[in-house]
């Protein structure tokens, strides 16, 4: 039997371990953990939660819970342990942390077709290997992953992106579509504020509460400024700035400030707040979004985040099966694939896992199907314009629309639908 090298001990390469060791394939599990540190964790347990505790929500009326959902469908590991420690969270899965890593840790230290190398690795190993080093993966990992994709572009440290939400969710009875001074250059939704609009949302703004800032992370902000940092700069920066509203007057009538959403690149049902990189806590980005015109419902797909976060470019280096196009044996998992996510990333530990089995037994790989939330979070991923690649989190936006007319209110359910049925045909068709 041939055995299989896991790098990283987080959330995909446990999957990952747990996928192979049950189809009886020895894995050697690489965790750099306690020997060399990474900015963020704080024990030397597996699947460590690194900032909030919980997995999100999970009623079948959100992408993410739909998920949770196909990868117990899928037997995942991770969402097992969770469920074993969740705390209450209202309608989200929240886990007491140190009992679920301690629970995962035991397990997979315990599991003796496991062997655990506490070391941290260089460079990437020959045979079959699946690589699940995370958006923190060490420097010397980063450059042997950077030479293996042939291009140092291609490997992002990513530190600043704004906050994304869905088209359907932007009320449109304030919000508007107009390029500045209506030179095409794209169509932008614009969110409109008056003087009173403004000066709220710019007191709020300034004293929303930041994520504390690590060490490493002072460093990247000089080159990317965060929304809340300009902003504290004075009024003017930002009515200069990002909020500019000189040629987007609506007609003839001129704005105090104007919030610009942006399409995202791949998927249009979803838009992006131009200029808003933000390190805010989520929280607080909840409610300053939602204080802008048009965005009162606002939908928040993606939070902004401002931290390394190393992945690289999927669309040009990785097939939906998490296979490296360029080595059959090689397969990558969790968030450098540009999934993000707790949750995300431990469903793409599934996949590769379950994959290099194939792989090994010299059956044909699965691609999950574009309709359930594990196959289209493979297929964004592989399929979105590489020149403007971007994590991405589970949400319906990226699935395939709807056949026939479906009413609004009923929309999130027929996904969630439509999803665990195809995963139910997939499994056992
Ligand atoms: P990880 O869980 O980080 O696992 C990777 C493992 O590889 C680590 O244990 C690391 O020690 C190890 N490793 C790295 N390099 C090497 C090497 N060379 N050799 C051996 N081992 C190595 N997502 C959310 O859903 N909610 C949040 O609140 C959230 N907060 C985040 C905060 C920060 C600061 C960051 C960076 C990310 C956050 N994320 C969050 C995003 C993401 O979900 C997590 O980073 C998640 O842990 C990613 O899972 P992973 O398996 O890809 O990586």
């Amino acid at each position: 039997i041939k055995e299989v090298n896991v790098v990283g001990g987080g959330l995909a390469g446990v999957e990952a371990t747990y996928q192979l060791v049950k189809e009886g394939i020895p894995v050697h599990l690489y965790e750099m953990r306690p020997v060399k540190k990474t900015d963020v964790h704080k024990t030397s347990d597996f699947a460590e939660l690194v900032c909030s505790n919980s997995l999100r929500a999970d009623g079948l009326k959100n992408a993410v819970g739909v998920l949770k959902q196909e990868m117990t469908m899928n037997d995942s590991l991770i969402i097992k342990m969770a469920r074993d420690h969740a705390v209450p969270a209202g309608g989200s899965l929240a886990v007491d942390r140190e009992g679920f890593s301690h629970a995962v840790t035991e397990f997979i230290e315990n599991h003796p077709l496991v062997t655990v190398h506490r070391e941290e690795v260089t460079k990437i190993p020959e045979g079959p290997t699946i690589i699940a080093s995370g958006p923190l993966t060490s420097d010397a990992l980063a450059k042997e992953i950077m030479n293996l994709m042939g291009n140092q572009d291609y490997f992002y440290f990513y530190d600043a992106a704004a906050p994304i939400v869905t088209k359907e969710s932007i009320d449109f009875n304030k919000a508007f579509y107009k390029s500045r001074y209506d030179k095409g250059d794209g169509e932008y939704i614009n969110c409109p504020m008056t003087k009173e609009e403004f000066d709220a949302f710019y007191d709020a703004l300034i004293n929303a509460e930041v994520v504390k800032p690590h060490d490493f992370e002072e460093k990247f902000f000089e080159g990317c400024m965060p929304f809340e940092e300009i902003a504290r700069r004075g009024k003017q920066t930002l009515l200069f700035g990002p909020m500019k509203p000189v040629g987007l007057e609506k007609d003839g009538q001129r704005f105090e400030a104007v919030v610009q959403l942006r399409q995202d690149n791949a998927v249009g049902s979803l838009y992006n707040i131009v200029g808003f990189q933000t390190h805010l806590k989520w929280g607080e980005q909840d409610r300053i979004i939602h204080m802008i015109p048009g965005l009162e419902n606002a939908s928040i797909v993606r939070y902004g985040i401002m931290h390394r976060n190393c992945y690289f470019n999927s669309p040009t280096y990785l097939n939906p099966t998490y296979q490296f196009k360029n080595r059959e044996d090689l397969f990558f998992a969790g968030q450098m694939t540009g999934v993000e996510g707790y949750v995300e990333s431990a469903q793409s530990g599934i996949v590769a896992g379950k994959n290099m089995v194939r792989y090994l037994k010299g059956e044909e790989l699965l691609v999950y199907p574009r309709e359930t939330v594990m196959g289209s979070l493979a297929y964004y991923i592989t399929h979105a314009s590489p020149s403007d690649f971007q994590p991405m989190k589970a949400n319906f936006g990226i699935l395939p629309d709807l056949e026939g007319k479906v009413k609004k209110k009923e929309k999130k359910e027929k996904y969630a639908q439509r999803a665990l049925e195809k995963m139910e045909e997939f499994i056992h068709g």
